[in-house]
């Protein structure tokens, strides 16, 4: 049990881990996987998320949280390297109140341009497969 209830296998993330759902995906090791957001509030806005099944970070496993963060750092670098924004926002929201909307962990790298804005958190979209394959493929080959 955790903030407003248990973990539920059938989240869209859990549905894209076990292949169910398609996702544009941009890094996936033992650890993390990471993907395309696809109502993204910037160009680029990418998705980390663990393997393991928790619902928002304070129910992660504490002992995984280094490897899992290594992941999210690795994919911020490549979409530093690969997209060239003027900033990154990374952020995570725990429980529907602060924002949450999708019921697994995940960490947001969001590029952020000197005059660009951004969109709505979670509404705006959804943009296609086509458009974020596009991004995605410059992220993949940023990776070291
Ligand atoms: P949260 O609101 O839980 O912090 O973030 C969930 C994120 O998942 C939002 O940014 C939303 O745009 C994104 N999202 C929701 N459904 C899907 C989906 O089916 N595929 C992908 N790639 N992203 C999704």
């Amino acid at each position: 049990m955790s903030l407003q209830g248990d973990y539920d296998e059938n989240n869209i993330f859990g549905k894209i881990l076990r292949g169910e759902m398609p996702c544009v995906k941009v890094y996936e090791d033992e650890v993390a996987l990471a993907f395309m957001d696809v109502f993204p509030q910037s160009e680029g806005h990418t998705l980390v998320i663990p393997k393991t099944a928790a619902r928002n970070f304070l129910d992660f496993p504490q002992d995984e949280v280094g490897a899992y963060m290594e992941r999210v750092q690795k994919v911020a670098k490549a979409v530093e390297k690969g997209l060239s924004p003027d900033g990154i926002i990374i952020t995570q929201f725990n429980g529907a109140p602060a924002g949450q909307t999708v019921f697994h962990l995940h960490f947001h790298i969001i590029p952020k341009m000197e005059n660009g804005g951004l969109r709505p958190h979670a509404v705006s979209g959804p943009v296609d497969a086509a458009e974020l394959e596009l991004l995605a493929v410059k992220i993949r080959n940023a990776f070291n």
